[in-house]
């Protein structure tokens, strides 16, 4: 045992209390200390002249204030015009005392720092740091000398501390004679086709506390020698850990299920539609797996609007048949409904009993719902991840469904088989996915997982014909909508997330409802956002589902997996602030039926180069891996935007995209390392591995 497996109670200024923040973290060691890397860094060891500030920028300003004024719009805020030599920039508060006001007077020079965003008439600062300057003594203020790393982390928890931590951690990391690491070795030996990479120690030093003088282009790349020696490891132990959970899982006993011919033919009666090729073919490989006495383990990755809910049930009723519980598991409370809905349809007529477990149910409710699963007797259940919370117990479950899941974790995989593990049998898992990745990253986000493709939307669809408009047109689309409602269309507006804030969102959605039901006096309009209650939202959707409102007025909660068939005609506002996969999601709401559709795009001028090629990419293709390599090729770094759609593992350091052409080295070393030095294998995957508490839940 080395100093660095200490517990962080033994850190100087460390406690019990402390330890509790930290453990939220995953952070129980040094060493877990020494691998919880900053997500990123503040420069503010220099001032940007505001004529040349950039967007999303967060950085040091210095100027003169040149007007301060309390604005009365949407909201009451505090604006405040800076000016330098160079240019200018607003400063807006939406909280304010008398005090700071006076602070922000006219005259004053601020030293501000903050995230540069593009503001209604400038580039703004929302709630900047704010210095002032005394012109008199300039140098009483002297700006950072190296970079101040940020680290993730929990409430309560500050930088400021995390940083004192780290600091502590690095100190004993100088003074442990840790052995030589063998990883080190392993890596200078397959990953030399650059400078030579430096050791574990040097990279982890350099990463927290980068020296002055680096080359900062680098650093926000990512390509520092020290943070690709980083990638490079926690690639490898991630590809390790999947192995290794691949292999647990196939070890483990699940129940066979043979195909079932009565309850199948009953489905496909119910469904009115013959199934696609590729849904024929997506079965057949999912009955493989059922047939073996080991659990299936299955993602489908199929685009949008391809049908894999059908084959979600054809999958349930091999279960069923068997007389075993299916847990077919959402993640919003609208889609739970909408599968609800789809799925007691399907099932209706075949004696299969289908219970929906949402939040309106209540206390009581769900408390009948888990009676019920407790019962050995076959039933589909329909839930969010509420279904896999620790006190819902299931007597017999066969097969867990889970749909839409673009962030689903390792961890989360791991405490679904062991969920409902009924003595001796494993459920069988089936993940379905609407945002495709290409397949040389799926084998390695995926490496324990079996992969099956749905890649043909059925027939009669017509494609979306997408149109890429700026907002001046916004009068135009007003009136196309006001004729599709009339022609007994219906349509979806979308107001993206913009600001940090759900409240505000929900705000800008609920103003664009009401100015849309102004302008359309004939048109049913409806409105859904994150902040309304749930029993609401679904109230609403069902009516939109029945034709009873004619306009849905939306942020994105309705990007993933809603289906409306009759709805044909969809406007994306502020289309160039999403990522490509998430409009590709939203389109996905069109296109559903026989009728035509249209997707708008409405864009704010002026258009970022990535922003334009991003449209550009919509109009011109609708096959989702297509856009899906593209959204990974443009998915530049520092692009923000999007980055939370490739349903990938998050990463500490390593970057799938930016880091693929490592990955088929990582792929060989996994194997030579499990071949031949399988305790080298558990140490890397002890080093990376998180142990909060909340990610191994589902
Ligand atoms: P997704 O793959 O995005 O979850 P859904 O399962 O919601 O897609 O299916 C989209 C629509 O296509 C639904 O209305 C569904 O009933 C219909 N559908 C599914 N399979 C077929 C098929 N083989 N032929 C015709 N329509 C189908
Ligand atoms: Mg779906």
């Amino acid at each position: 045992m080395s100093a660095l497996d200490d517990g962080v109670a033994r850190l100087p200024g460390a406690g019990p209390r402390l330890a509790e923040s930290l453990e939220k973290l995953g952070i129980r060691t040094i060493r877990d200390l020494l691998f919880h890397l900053p997500s990123r860094y503040q420069d503010r060891t220099r001032l940007t002249p505001l004529g040349a500030l950039r967007l999303q920028q967060e950085t040091v300003v210095e100027g003169i204030v040149e007007t301060s004024q309390v604005h009365f719009g949407r909201r009451r805020a505090l604006l405040c015009r800076l000016v330098d030599d160079t240019g200018a920039l607003t400063l807006r508060f939406f909280y304010f005392n008398r005090a700071q006001q006076q602070r922000l007077e006219p005259g004053r020079r601020l030293r501000c720092f903050g995230e540069v965003r593009r503001g209604p008439q400038s580039l703004e600062m929302v709630h900047p740091e704010v210095q002032v300057i005394d012109d008199a003594r300039p140098d009483a203020t002297p700006l950072d000398g190296a970079l101040t790393p940020i680290y993730p982390t929990t409430d309560g928890l500050h930088q400021a501390r995390l940083r004192k931590l780290t600091t502590a951690a690095l100190d004993a990391l100088g003074r442990a004679d840790e052995p030589a690491d063998a990883i080190d070795a392993l890596i200078a030996q397959h990953f030399h086709g650059g400078a030579k990479l430096p050791t574990l120690a040097t990279a982890l030093r350099y990463v927290h506390r980068p020296p002055p003088g680096i080359d900062l282009d680098l650093l926000w790349q990512g390509q520092l020698p020290a943070q690709q020696r980083l990638a490079i490891e926690e690639l490898l132990a991630h590809q390790l850990t999947l192995r290794q959970l691949r292999q647990h899982a196939r070890q483990r006993i699940a129940a066979p299920l043979p195909p079932p011919r009565a309850l199948r033919a009953g489905l496909l009666r119910a469904f009115g539609f013959a199934l696609t090729g590729a849904q024929q073919r997506v079965v057949r490989e999912i009955d493989a797996d059922l047939a073996k006495p080991v659990p299936m383990l299955r993602l489908l990755q199929g685009d949008v609007g391809a049908g894999k809910t059908a084959v979600a049930a054809l999958t349930a009723a091999s279960a069923l048949s068997a007389g075993r519980q299916v847990a077919l598991m959402a993640p919003t409370e609208l889609l739970v409904e909408q599968h609800g809905r789809t799925l007691s349809t399907w099932f209706g007529g075949l004696d299969v009993e289908v219970l929906v477990v949402t939040g309106r149910l209540g206390a009581g409710g769900r408390r009948s719902a888990r009676a019920l699963l407790a019962e050995d007797r076959p039933r589909l259940v329909v839930g969010t991840h509420a279904l896999f919370q620790d006190d819902v117990v299931y007597a017999n479950l066969g097969l867990v469904i889970v749909d839409e899941q673009h962030r689903f974790g390792v961890n989360q995989r791991l405490a679904l088989l062991e969920k409902g593990a009924c003595a001796a049998h494993r459920p069988h898992q089936l993940i379905m996915t609407a945002t495709p990745i290409p397949r040389t990253l799926a084998m390695t986000a995926y490496a324990d997982l079996d992969v099956s493709m749905l890649d043909e939307l059925p027939p009669n669809r017509q494609p979306v014909r997408t149109s890429v408009l700026p907002e001046s047109r916004r009068d135009d689309i007003v009136a196309r909508i006001a004729e599709a409602c009339a022609s007994g269309r219906q349509a979806y507006w979308v107001c993206p997330l913009i600001e940090e804030s759900e409240h505000l969102d929900s705000q800008a959605a609920t103003d664009t409802a009401a100015v849309l039901a102004q302008a359309l006096p004939h048109v049913k309009v409806g409105l859904v956002h994150g902040r309304m209650p749930e029993r609401e939202k679904d109230l609403t959707m069902q009516q939109f589902a029945r034709g009873a409102i004619e306009l849905l007025v939306a942020t994105t909660v309705i990007e993933v997996g809603v289906d409306v068939p009759n709805a044909s005609l969809m406007v994306i506002e502020n289309a160039e602030r999403l990522g490509l996969s998430q409009l590709h999601q939203l389109r996905g709401r069109v296109g559903r039926g026989r009728t035509q559709s249209d997707c708008v795009l409405l864009y704010k001028s002026p258009l970022a180069d990535t922003a334009r090629h991003r449209l550009q990419t919509m109009r011109e293709t609708s096959d989702g891996f297509v856009i899906a390599e593209r959204d990974l090729e443009l998915r530049g770094p520092g692009e923000v935007l999007g980055t939370r759609q490739t349903g990938i593992a998050e990463f500490r350091i390593a970057d799938l995209t930016r880091d693929r052409r490592l990955l088929p080295t990582v792929q060989q070393v996994a194997d030579h390392v499990l071949a031949t030095a399988p305790t080298l294998a558990e140490q890397l995957i002890a080093r990376w591995t998180v142990h909060r508490a909340e990610f191994a839940k589902v």
